[in-house]
């Protein structure tokens, strides 16, 4: 099933290249009272929301998916949680780069086979969720933003400590992540974690239709020229690595946001660039770059 969240949080199921309106569905999360715990409620009740999808989808208003404006299709994670460095071409390609660099990034992960198992997972900011629909707007036009396509991994339960053996059963699904970056000296959650800087898109995969999620084919291009493409399968550390090590350090709730990696070809983007990202199995999203008010 692709979920997707449209308009004004209007809730969508796509069917090729249409999307039938399915808000009433939400109608199976429960009422909460503040303060709820954390965690995203349409995520924490997706059986249920899923059920009512099936019933009424049919019968639903359809419009074509060009017609509607995407947003991220988690809406309130409790985190946004990403890997540092989870492809070796793009730290020994990208790495080189003075532009990436900035004196930091290679003296940190110089000699790693896998640096996410040394530097563990860096957290960006939830405010800076954002969907396709909404556009990229580039933050201070003197420093370089570049962008970082990501296999997307979005937790479907609570979980704390889980074996790599069991950590796929605990996802509800995927996405395609932007994990935009200002390039600079500071620490990535500063960089990575201006308004929009984690894009996702262009709506929720969910787990059943991924048989294995280390063979899609990811991509990103910029005004028609591919900068990105790889197999999901060259990453350093795994998904059920990643998820056994974040589940030992904190404890996971629906929702939560997985980014797992960039693969090479990272590069600068400029206000009047359209994005293309695309997955194999999830789909494709176009975002529009602007500068910022
Ligand atoms: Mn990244």
């Amino acid at each position: 099933m692709k979920l997707c969240r449209f308009d004004d949080d209007r809730l969508g199921l796509v069917q090729g290249e249409f999307v039938r309106d399915v808000t009433p569905a939400l109608e199976a999360i429960p009422a909460r009272h503040w303060p709820h715990g954390p965690g995203d409620a349409l995520i924490a009740n997706l059986d249920a929301v899923a059920a009512a999808v099936h019933r009424i989808a049919p019968t639903a208003p359809r419009h074509p998916l060009g017609a509607v404006s995407l947003r991220s299709p988690v809406a309130n994670p409790s985190k946004v949680m990403a890997a540092p460095a989870n492809y070796r071409a793009h730290v020994a390609v990208d790495g080189r780069d003075p532009g990436v660099d900035h004196g930091v990034h290679l003296k940190q992960i110089e000699g790693m086979e896998a640096p996410t198992e040394k530097l563990g997972l860096f957290l960006k900011a939830v405010s800076s969720l954002a969907g396709p629909g909404d556009g990229l707007a580039l933050g201070d036009p003197m420093r370089r933003h570049d962008h970082e396509v990501e296999l997307t991994v979005i937790i479907g339960r609570r979980v704390r400590g889980i074996s790599q053996a069991d950590a796929l059963s605990c996802v509800a699904g995927y996405c395609i992540g932007l994990d935009m970056t200002m390039r600079g000296t500071e620490d990535r959650s500063w960089r990575k974690s201006l308004d929009g800087y984690t894009l996702l898109g262009p709506w929720l995969t969910t787990a059943d239709e991924i048989a294995d999620p280390h063979r899609l084919d990811l991509e990103l291009s910029v005004n028609g020229e591919m900068r990105q493409r790889s197999s999901t399968g060259d990453m350093t550390v795994r998904i059920e690595r990643l998820i056994e090590l974040a589940a030992a350090t904190y404890t996971l709730h629906p929702g939560d946001v997985l980014m797992t990696g960039t693969p090479a070809g990272v590069g600068p983007v400029a206000a009047g660039d359209t994005i293309r990202a695309a997955c194999s199995g999830i789909g494709g999203m176009t975002v529009l770059v602007t500068g910022r008010d």
